[in-house]
This record gives C-alpha cells, sequence and structure tokens, in this order.
C-alpha cells in the first residue's frame, strides 16, 4: 500500500494511521511525529522547525522534503507506507510525485477523512498522546481509562505544546489556504476517496478499509 491520509488538524487521520498500519503491516510517515523528533533532539532542522510549528504555520518545504526523501529512497527505503499529514501543499504534492516515480513506486490512492470545522477546534483541545507509545486519546470522545494514563503501556499522557486555542486556529487557517488545494490535485489525478470522520473510530476505519482494499 502506498497512501496518502489527508484532512484538516484533528480530523483523526493520526488514529486512524495507526490502525491500518497495524492491519496492512504498513509503515506510518508522520512529518509531524518526524518534525516533533527533531525538536526534542535538538537537530539543526528542528530549530529552524520550533518557531513555526509553535505559530501554526508550515515548516518550510525544503526541511520537510528532505525529512521524507530519505525514508522513501536510498537503500532503507520503505515501499508499504502510509503518509500522514505530507503532502501539506502543492509544491509538497509535486514534489512527492516526482520521488515516487523515480522509483518506480506511485502513489495507490489518497483518503480524505471529512469533518465538519465547526467540530476541529473541540476534537484538538481534546486530544492526549503517550510518551511512550504514541497512541491517541481524546478526553471527549476516547478517554484513557486512567486520566493520564495510557491504556496500551501505562506511560504519561500529555497535551501537544501546539494543541491550544491561539495555533489551532491559525492551524486551521493554514490548512485552509494551503491543503485544502490538495483535494483538487488529487480529484483530477484520480486517485481521491472520501470518508466521513465525524463518526465512531471504529466505523470511520472500517470504510477506509473498505476503500483501501478497492485500491
Ligand atoms: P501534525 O502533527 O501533522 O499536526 O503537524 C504538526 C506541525 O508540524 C504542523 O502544524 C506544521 O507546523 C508541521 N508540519 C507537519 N507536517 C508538515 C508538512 N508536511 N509541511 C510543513 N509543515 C509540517
Amino acid at each position: 500500500m502506498r497512501i496518502v491520509m489527508l484532512g484538516a488538524p484533528g480530523c483523526g487521520k493520526g488514529t486512524q494511521t495507526k490502525l491500518l498500519t497495524d492491519k496492512y503491516d504498513a509503515v506510518q510517515l508522520s512529518t509531524g511525529d518526524l518534525l516533533r523528533a527533531a525538536v526534542a533532539a535538538g537537530t539543526p532542522a528542528g530549530l529552524k522547525a520550533k518557531a513555526a510549528m509553535d505559530a501554526g504555520d508550515l515548516v518550510s518545504d525544503e526541511i520537510v522534503l528532505a525529512l521524507i526523501h530519505d525514508r522513501l529512497t536510498g537503500p532503507g527505503a520503505v515501499s508499504n507506507f502510509i503518509l500522514d499529514g505530507f503532502p501539506r501543499n502543492i509544491v509538497q504534492a509535486e514534489a512527492l510525485d516526482e520521488l515516487l516515480k523515480s522509483v518506480d513506486q506511485p502513489l495507490k490512492g489518497v483518503i480524505l477523512v471529512d469533518v465538519p470545522s465547526a467540530e476541529l477546534s473541540k476534537r484538538i483541545a481534546g486530544r492526549r498522546i503517550c510518551r511512550e507509545c504514541g497512541a491517541i486519546y481524546n478526553i471527549h470522545f476516547a478517554p484513557a481509562s486512567k486520566e493520564g494514563v495510557c491504556d496500551s503501556c501505562g506511560g504519561e499522557t500529555y497535551q501537544r505544546s501546539d494543541d491550544n486555542e491561539a495555533t489551532v486556529t491559525s492551524r486551521l487557517q493554514t490548512y485552509a489556504d494551503q491543503t485544502e488545494p490538495l483535494i483538487g490535485f488529487y480529484e483530477s489525478a484520480g486517485l481521491l476517496k472520501k470518508v466521513a470522520g465525524n463518526a465512531d473510530p471504529a466505523d470511520v476505519f472500517a470504510n477506509i478499509c473498505t476503500l483501501v482494499d478497492q485500491l
């Protein structure tokens, strides 16, 4: 499988990607996770990325493309992957096309997880993530059994620093301005499949699997 998960911040694409990686034995490539790891490690790319992430802007294409390039080409390249949070604009989508063409592994499809914008802020504000295993919870919709403790591994859950009200507004605007045009881009390429994301996560997952199985 070689697919892109597309959707606004808070639509649930990270949660769905994790479920898909288990079922299809695929690798999740999340540029957000890669960038947060770079920030935590204090790498030069991480230091440059931090200000944009804190402001809810996109990190430069140069930094993001370098992160993704290494994982899709070269000796350690993965061929069974789900891209989560990448591409985020047309420049990145075109670069991805070129990159995958160069290794003769074109995308199979793009899944758009569609959630009404009014719901997104609440979903983002409630999101909590396990520091150890990355499991995703939501204090409103899918809480951990014991607050602050991951059900899967017992690790501590936390709230992402950019999941705050001010940054969320800017992230949603950035999505509307820069990422939403990808819907038309992938529709024209005949790759886009749409799924309603404002339902029980298990139902959303079943609907995504039906689409993936048809690719
Ligand atoms: P995410 O975890 O996907 O919500 O990403 C968190 C933040 O990382 C975003 O708000 C951006 O600042 C940055 N980011 C993640 N992926 C990309 C990307 N493909 N291009 C540019 N910036 C990104």
